[in-house]
């Protein structure tokens, strides 16, 4: 039998850690989230790039934890707002991370705007990183347009204004599994998954 690597995850999101760890439950890994360690303050995520926040991320939690560390930086993009709210997305309407205030200020600031007009995107960067080295890391979008009110009670965030042309419904509308299977964030995982089977199997 193989030993279960321990990983952080390092959010304190609870549909972050849910949705990884769907995503992620037959590797021999046992996960631990910020809940299990003992607390540090948040790192500053002041990189340009999702890229660089979740490397960032993840080198921060792993060198004070000791432990490989899995880090996600994720938001939406909306066209019609220049790429807004991107890297600022939990942090759109203040610092408080309030999803409802992000909504409201994102459906404001696209009064007006036609249906054909509000495409967006979700992307998500994923990288795992164990002491001063980043091990992987990888990236995954979808595409959508914004609506103005709000559909469906699952996911969190602004999955209740993503409508997902493809499938007819917003994010919030979908099973965990369609989610998984589709979204930025279950295609960044799938997209990092070989790398770390191969970091698993390499390590004692
Ligand atoms: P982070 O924790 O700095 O990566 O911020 C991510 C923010 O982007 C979240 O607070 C949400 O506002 C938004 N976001 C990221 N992924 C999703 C998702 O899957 N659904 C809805 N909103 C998301």
């Amino acid at each position: 039998m193989v030993t279960p690597r321990t990983i952080l995850l390092a959010t304190s999101n609870p549909h972050k850690v849910r949705e990884i760890c769907e995503v992620m439950h037959d590797l021999p890994v046992s996960w631990k989230t910020l809940a299990d360690v003992h607390r540090m303050p948040e790192p500053v995520e002041d990189g340009k790039t999702f890229e660089s926040n979740a490397a960032k991320k993840a080198l921060y939690y792993a060198e004070r934890s000791g432990l490989w560390t899995l880090a996600d930086d994720s938001g939406l993009e909306v066209d019609a707002l220049r790429g807004a709210p991107g890297v600022l997305s939990a942090r759109y309407a203040g610092p408080e991370q309030d999803s409802a205030a992000n909504n409201r200020k994102l459906v404001t600031a696209l009064a007006g705007v036609p249906a054909e007009r509000r495409t967006a995107r979700f992307r998500c960067a994923i990288a795992v990183a164990a002491g001063d080295r980043v091990l992987a890391a990888a990236s995954g979008a979808v595409e959508g347009v914004i609506i103005d009110d709000p559909r469906g009670a699952n996911g969190f965030g602004y999955d209740p204004h993503f409508w997902v042309p493809a499938f007819g419904m917003t994010t919030a509308e979908m099973e965990s599994a369609r989610k998984n299977a589709i979204s930025h964030r279950g295609r960044a995982l799938q997209s990092i998954r070989p790398a770390l089977e191969a970091l698993l199997r390499h390590v004692d």
